[in-house]
C-alpha cells in the first residue's frame, strides 16, 4: 500500500549523508508511483511531486536531521498541504436554521451521515432536525427514521399513506418545519444513484435551489479508488459543493480519494466517517490524515523533537572530535547522553520509531534507568580519567563503583560499551555521515 511504499523509499535515504539530486530524483519518482498506484489522480501527483522536488532541493543540510528523516518532513508537509492545510469548520447561517444539504452516489454513506452529523451537532447544543429528501429507494425514509431514532434527533418525512411526495417538496417542507419549531440546522438526506446521471443530478440540484443551502456537504466512499475523482468532479459541475466528507475511512483506503479530491476539486474535505456507528465520525484534520497516510508511526513527532533538542554547535564540535584524531572522550559521551534524555524518555522515543515491531519486546526488558547509571559512573570519574580512559585501574573502577553506587562489573560493562561505541562513531564519522542521532552508538 501507499505507506509501505513510501516508507521503502524513505529507508534507501537512511545512512546517506546528504540530500543528492540523484537522491532526491529517485525518492520523488518512488513517491510517484506510489501515489498513482493508491489511485491518487495524475494531475494531483504530478503537483505532489513537483513541490516537494522543490522543496527537497531548497533544503538547507540539516544538522539535526538524516535525509530520510528530511524527506519525510518534507512529504509530511506537502501532504498536509494537499489535503487541505487547515482544518474548516460548518459554515453556520447568521440566521438559523443552517441548511445541510447531502449529495452522493447511493451507498456513499448519506443517510448514515445524516445521523453521525446530527447526533454530533446536537451534543454541541444545536437543534437539530433531518429531513428524508430520498424517495428514490424503498426503504430510504424508513432508515432515516431509525437512525434519527438512535441519533435522539427528529426526522421530516412525508406522510406515510400520503403515497410517494416528490424530495422537492419534502426538502422545501421541511426547511419549512425547522423555522416554525426553530431548529437550529436541518440536514436534508438526498438520493443517489449507483453511476452518475442526469435524472439524479437535476434531482439533486432542484432541492438545492428549494433549499437554499448554506453547506453542500459531498459524501464520498474513500473506498471507490480512480472513480472517486471523476465522482466528484461530476457533482462538483452537476450541483456544486462546499466541503467533502470522507466516508469509509475505517476501511481497506489507500488515501488516494482523500489525496485527489481535495487537489481536484479544490473543496475541502470537513469530516471523516470512520464506521457503521454513529460515533464513528470525526472532524477531518490534514495532519491526522497526513500521517496516517504516510503510516510514520509518531516518526513526525520524533523529527519534531530531534530538531528542537539538537544543539547544532555541540553537533560540530563533535563531528570535528570524531572525525579528527578519534579523540571522542566519556566527557563527550556525557554530553550525548545529556542530549537523548532532553529527548525524552528512551522507552517512549524508541517506540515512536515505525518498523521497531519485533524490538518492542526488548525495550520492554529496557531499563530507562540505565542511563542515569551511566551518568553516575561518569560523574564519578575524574576529569583526567573521563579524557584518558586507559587511566582506569581496578582501584580506580573500584572507587568510580562506590561512589557511582554501581559495582565494579557495571563499570567494566559501560568502559566495554563505550569503546564500542566510539569505533562505531570513527565508522561513521570516515564513511562521511553525520546522518543518524548522536549517541546512538551507545
Ligand atoms: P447512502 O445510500 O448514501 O445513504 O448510504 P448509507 O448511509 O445507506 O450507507 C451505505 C452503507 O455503508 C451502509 O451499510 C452503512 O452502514 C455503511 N456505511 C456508511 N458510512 C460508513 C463508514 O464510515 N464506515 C463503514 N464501515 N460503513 C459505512
Ligand atoms: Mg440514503
Amino acid at each position: 500500500n501507499l505507506s509501505d511504499r513510501l516508507t521503502a523509499s524513505f529507508k534507501q535515504l537512511r545512512g546517506k549523508g546528504r540530500l543528492s539530486e540523484a537522491d532526491i530524483d529517485a525518492t520523488v519518482s518512488e513517491i510517484r508511483r506510489a501515489l498513482l498506484e493508491a489511485d491518487v489522480a495524475l494531475p494531483v501527483v504530478r503537483e505532489f511531486a513537483a513541490n516537494v522536488r522543490e522543496r527537497a532541493k531548497g533544503a538547507e543540510v540539516s544538522q539535526a536531521l538524516n535525509p530520510g528523516q528530511q524527506v519525510v518532513k518534507i512529504v509530511n508537509a506537502e501532504l498536509v498541504e494537499i489535503l487541505g492545510g487547515e482544518s474548516r469548520d460548518l459554515n453556520f447561517a447568521k440566521h438559523p436554521p443552517t441548511v445541510i444539504m447531502l449529495a452522493g452516489l447511493q451507498g456513499s454513506g448519506k443517510t448514515t451521515l445524516a445521523g453521525k452529523l446530527g447526533l454530533w451537532l446536537k451534543d454541541q447544543g444545536h437543534t437539530p432536525l433531518l429531513v428524508a429528501a430520498d424517495l428514490q429507494r424503498p426503504g430510504a425514509v424508513d432508515q432515516l427514521q431509525i437512525v434519527g431514532e438512535r441519533a435522539g434527533v427528529p426526522v421530516w418525512a412525508p406522510e406515510p399513506g400520503s403515497g410517494v411526495g416528490d424530495p422537492i417538496t419534502v426538502a422545501r417542507s421541511g426547511v419549512q418545519q425547522a423555522h416554525d419549531k426553530q431548529h437550529s440546522v436541518v440536514i436534508v438526506d438526498t438520493a443517489g444513484r449507483l453511476g452518475v446521471d442526469a435524472e439524479m443530478m437535476q434531482q439533486a440540484v432542484d432541492v438545492r435551489d428549494a433549499t437554499d443551502p448554506d453547506e453542500i456537504l459531498f459524501v464520498l466512499d474513500a473506498m471507490i479508488g480512480q472513480d472517486a475523482v471523476t465522482t466528484a468532479q461530476s457533482f462538483a459541475d452537476g450541483v456544486g459543493f462546499s466541503g467533502v466528507v470522507l466516508s469509509k475511512l475505517d476501511g481497506d483506503a489507500r488515501g488516494g480519494a482523500a489525496l485527489s479530491v481535495r487537489g481536484v476539486t479544490g473543496k475541502p474535505v470537513l469530516f471523516a466517517s470512520v464506521g457503521e456507528k454513529l460515533t464513528d465520525f470525526e472532524r477531518f484534520h490534514p495532519d491526522r490524515m497526513a500521517s496516517r497516510i504516510l503510516d510514520m508511526g509518531d516518526m513526525l513527532t520524533l523529527i519534531e523533537q530531534a530538531e528542537r533538542t539538537f544543539d547544532a554547535a555541540e553537533a560540530e564540535k563533535m563531528a570535528a572530535k570524531i572525525s579528527g584524531d578519534g579523540d571522542f572522550t566519556l566527557q563527550d559521551f556525557l554530553g550525548q547522553l545529556a542530549q537523548l534524555k532532553k529527548m525524552g524518555s528512551m522507552k517512549s522515543m524508541l517506540g515512536m520509531l515505525p518498523g521497531m515491531g519485533q524490538m518492542r519486546d526488548q525495550l520492554e526488558n529496557f531499563d530507562e534507568r540505565e542511563i542515569d547509571r551511566v551518568e553516575a559512573i561518569v560523574n564519578s570519574m575524574t576529569p583526567a580519567e573521563r579524557e584518558q580512559p586507559k587511566l582506569l585501574n581496578g582501584s580506580r573502577r573500584q572507587r568510580i563503583a562506590r561512589g557511582s553506587g554501581t559495582t565494579v562489573s557495571d563499570v567494566n560493562s559501560l568502559m566495554e560499551r563505550f569503546e564500542q561505541a566510539k569505533t562505531m562513531m570513527r565508522q561513521m564519522a570516515t564513511s562521511g555521515g553525520k546522518g543518524g542521532m548522536p549517541g546512538m552508538g551507545m
